[in-house]
């Protein structure tokens, strides 16, 4: 694959945070991203893969709608109770024997997550696969500390391996094919353990196999684990984990240490609504009826498995996000995916052009409210980045209104340069033009017959290719039909006044 902007990584673009610096915002990105046929290629058949199943799983169940919305219901719950949750689930897990830790910041969740290692006596670990470690940068921290993170999901592990970014929440290496693997893994396997074999070919099975070679070295090896959560009970102190591959039991079973690092968002108030999110997020993310490994442990039990259990509960924006009374049902998110393989941007772009962890619907709502104010090049342009289709939205598991949340944000990102400037801005002076222009009938029909004139002047072969001025920003990759010669609004006109003229006589 043709190497695009957002796929480099210098030390001046590592990930801060939840936003990657360095990287261009949305516009530039797609633009370079679109250019890359071998990227859409890679995308859309993954996409409409994932798509299908999911669609011919969902189908099964008669009660699907249902489900959806008690899922919704419940996560509407959570978040209308947080904080009697959140304290309700540090003392059940405090009371199974593990550790709560609680941090503002991604800064302080990687300081205490490298404070836990060191206190071991380890340099190493292995990773759960986790969007939360992700958001906060935690390999990069704990790299400067000295501590190597080894990804032992598959996908994670090509993405880590090719010095590359995730671009899809639950395939992060979705953008690469089966060619692109076998020569990361040929290339690069030997410098993190054990090599590739001789004459790896790229057969699903043969590179399946190459990586199970080179993690398991690693399983029997490490002494601490890190993983994220999917979900957490406030009744029990229960967290779970769910997976496709087995490399999180190893990771969740093996060592002695288990660290898990959480949103706070993610708590559920008891172990019976896991009935509800064990049947939607399997169906929803993967296409699977359930997830082949599904990991739950509450506390620690003497004698098995992880001896220590640290649980880091990280806030980092969300309960700003949480103030928000539109922008908050963001935080219902179970992180499935769906709504990346249905979105039709998503699908042309790839998931670097976003230049943020959360890629595609789901992250032009999530990161730009978790970074914060807007005014940002990175994250004002996200909530543009959509057709307002919808599609997410149907596909959501917990319905979230994600077209509604990309409205609301988009008027913030004006409103706020809007603030910035003490002239009102062109977008401003438009919108007060359309308001009294369409609230005069007779302006509208005037300005609609000089437009239409207009266009049919520099209209060619029925096309206009080129709008003048601030509406050249629409043409640019769009073919504008040339207005029809008559008006709907000329015409009804005349034929109101054929029939009043027909009836008089
Ligand atoms: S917003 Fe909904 S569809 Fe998208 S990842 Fe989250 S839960 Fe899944």
């Amino acid at each position: 694959m043709a190497t695009t902007d957002t796929d480099k990584t210098t030390d001046t673009d590592k990930t801060d945070n939840i936003v990657w610096l360095g990287s261009p915002a949305f516009p530039q990105a797609a633009k370079t991203a679109l250019a890359d046929d071998q990227l859409r290629r890679n995308l859309r058949h993954a996409t409409t893969t994932i798509r299908d199943k999911r669609l011919h799983v969902t189908g099964e169940l008669a009660d699907w709608e249902q489900l959806r919305d008690a899922g919704a219901a419940l996560k509407r719950r959570v978040l209308r109770h947080l904080d009697s949750y959140l304290e309700q689930l540090e003392t059940s897990v405090t009371a199974a024997g593990g550790i709560v830790h609680w941090a503002r910041d991604a800064d302080e969740a990687n300081t205490i997550v490298a404070d836990l290692i060191r206190a071991t006596g380890q340099t190493e670990v292995v990773k759960v696969k986790s969007m939360a470690t992700q958001e906060i940068g935690l390999n990069e921290a704990l790299a400067k500390e000295g501590i190597t993170a080894y990804e032992t999901d598959l996908a994670e592990l090509i993405v880590q391996l090719g010095d590359d970014r995730p671009s899809h929440i639950l395939v992060p290496a979705i953008h690469r094919n089966r060619t692109e693997i076998r020569d990361i893994f040929t290339s690069r396997m030997a410098g993190y353990g054990r090599p590739a074999p001789e004459g790896l070919t790229d057969e699903p099975a043969a590179l399946a196999e190459a990586a199970r070679g080179h993690l398991r070295e690693k399983f029997l090896r490490a002494k601490v684990a890190v993983s994220g959560a999917n979900f957490a009970i406030a009744e029990t102190g229960t967290i779970g984990v769910v997976e496709s591959e087995g490399n999180g039991r190893m990771c969740l079973t093996l060592p002695e240490t288990l660290i898990t690092v959480m949103g706070i968002e993610k708590v559920l108030p008891q172990f019976s609504d896991l009935e509800v999110f064990l049947q939607l997020l399997p169906r929803a993310s993967t296409g699977e009826r359930m997830n082949p490994y599904t990991s739950m442990w509450t506390g620690v039990t003497p004698g098995d498995g992880p001896q220590s259990f640290h649980l880091v509960l990280i806030d980092n924006g969300r309960t700003l996000t949480l103030t928000d009374t539109v922008g908050r049902q963001a935080l219902a998110c179970i992180r499935c995916s769906a709504c990346l393989n249905v979105c039709p941007v998503y699908e042309r772009t790839g998931g670097h052009a976003y230049g943020s962890v959360y890629p595609g619907p789901i992250g032009a709502i999530l990161a730009p409210q978790l970074v914060g104010a807007a005014g940002s090049k990175h994250t004002d342009s996200l909530p543009f980045a959509s057709t307002l289709c919808g599609a997410c939205y149907d596909a959501c598991p917990v319905k979230i209104n994600i077209p509604e949340v990309l409205v609301h944000l988009r008027a913030k990102v004006v409103e706020s340069k809007q603030e910035h400037h003490l002239l009102p801005t062109p977008e401003a002076v438009a919108m007060h033009t359309a308001r009294i222009v369409f609230n005069s009938p007779r302006l509208l029909g005037a300005g609609q017959r000089l437009g239409a004139a207009g266009a049919r002047l520099i209209s060619r072969g029925g096309v206009i290719r080129g709008l003048p001025g601030p509406l050249r920003g629409w043409s640019r990759s769009r073919d504008t039909p040339v207005p029809a010669k008559e008006s709907f609004r000329a015409w009804w006109s005349a034929r109101e006044q054929k029939y009043e003229g027909e009836e008089r006589q």
